[in-house]
């Protein structure tokens, strides 16, 4: 192959549930590209949300999933949303190498009227409020915390708005999902599927980074650097070629992800690296959970006792947990060894509607 014709180097197929990072070097590009099959499928099986709330969950878990994999060591990378809308609560955890929560709380009756209106679109169902992006490498590394606005727009244009603000890197985001139905033994089965394709514009000279036409600094309210005459040529043509990918192509198991980037790139000639697979894999634990009873107050502990017995329910797995109050009663200094974990960490419905008196 000589060195001025493309690279086009796609064997073998990621499948799904497996992130596969891309390079297209004739435009600066680097991406990863993913398709959620029966991970997401076994996620969304653990809860019982209303289809757009299903469908939003799986949006923020492949978005959590192509921004995840970039951790470069241990680590976990949490989609968090605190909004006024039906769905006022979204928190999607991926830990490395590739562990994927997540758990929407939701006003049932909010949801079933934004459906019947024909408006339960992932932005509207999280409506006004914030989404916080936060990199939790380990106590050795700084928590890093990015948090955007939310107003109603869709997950896609949250990536930009946070990338353009947090990162300053030109980034593109794909998203799709939905409920399939697959013939499986003559039967008809409903399936959760998803995909999404992220790809950053990553030249070696940053100022190419840069709007040509455009002042450096903070953009007027509203206004968009996509899509602006005077950006780079070669970012140009990857945004368009991004934008040219249909929601069936980020969901239809016959294109796989490989597939799309050739179809997309091949033209440029693009490079794919070892794909990470991903999986539906809470973390919770009684001793975990445990840890979390341990920073309550006596008074809340107290409150929490139903029939002798405190029962914690996992928000993310659904895994029911239940313990002897005495566990949390007793000295203070017995009591000594809570992990210092926060409480959205296992259970997000503790940390949202604290028992009265903690
Ligand atoms: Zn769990």
């Amino acid at each position: 192959m000589t060195p001025d014709q493309p690279v086009v180097q796609i064997e073998g197929n990621a499948g799904d549930d497996a992130v596969r990072p891309f390079q297209v070097e004739a435009l600066d590009v680097r991406g990863r590209a993913l398709q959620l099959g029966p991970a997401l499928d076994a996620l969304l099986g653990r809860h019982d949300y209303p289809t757009s709330v299903s469908k939003l969950v799986a949006e923020a878990v492949v978005l959590a999933a192509l921004l995840g994999t970039s951790l470069k060591f241990q680590g976990k990378f949490i989609l968090q949303t605190k909004t006024e809308g039906p769905v006022d609560l979204l928190v999607v955890e991926f830990r490395t190498p590739g562990d994927l929560r997540a758990y929407a709380r939701f006003k049932a009756e909010a949801v079933a009227e934004a459906e019947a209106a024909g408006e339960a679109t992932p932005g509207k169902l999280l409506g006004q409020g914030i989404l916080a992006l936060t990199i939790d490498q380990g106590e050795e590394m700084q928590r890093y915390q990015g948090i955007v606005a939310l107003d109603g727009g869709s997950l896609e244009d949250v990536a930009h708005t946070y990338f353009r603000q947090s990162e300053q890197i030109p980034t593109r985001v794909r998203l799709a999902a939905a409920e399939l139905m697959v013939r499986e033994d003559g039967r008809a089965r409903r399936h959760w599927r998803a995909g999404g394709l992220l790809a950053q514009f990553m030249p070696s000279a940053p100022e190419r980074m840069k709007p040509r036409d455009l002042p450096g600094g903070d953009l007027p309210e509203g206004a968009s650097i996509e899509e602006e005459a005077g950006e780079d040529d070669a970012w140009q043509e990857a945004q368009a070629t991004v934008g040219t990918i249909a929601d069936i192509e980020l969901l239809d198991s016959d294109v796989p992800v490989d597939r799309l980037l050739f179809r997309l790139f091949h033209e440029r000639g693009v490079r794919v690296f070892d794909p990470v697979p991903v999986r539906d894999k809470c973390n919770c634990s009684r001793e975990r959970i445990a840890g979390i009873l341990r920073q309550f107050t006596a008074e809340a502990i107290e409150a929490s006792i139903e029939d002798g017995r405190i029962h914690v329910k996992c928000e993310f797995c659904g895994t029911k947990y239940d313990y002897d109050p005495a566990e949390f009663l007793g000295n203070p200094e017995d009591r000594a060894g809570a992990d210092g974990e926060g409480t959205t960490e296992a259970v997000p419905g503790a940390d949202a509607d604290p028992p009265p008196g903690s």
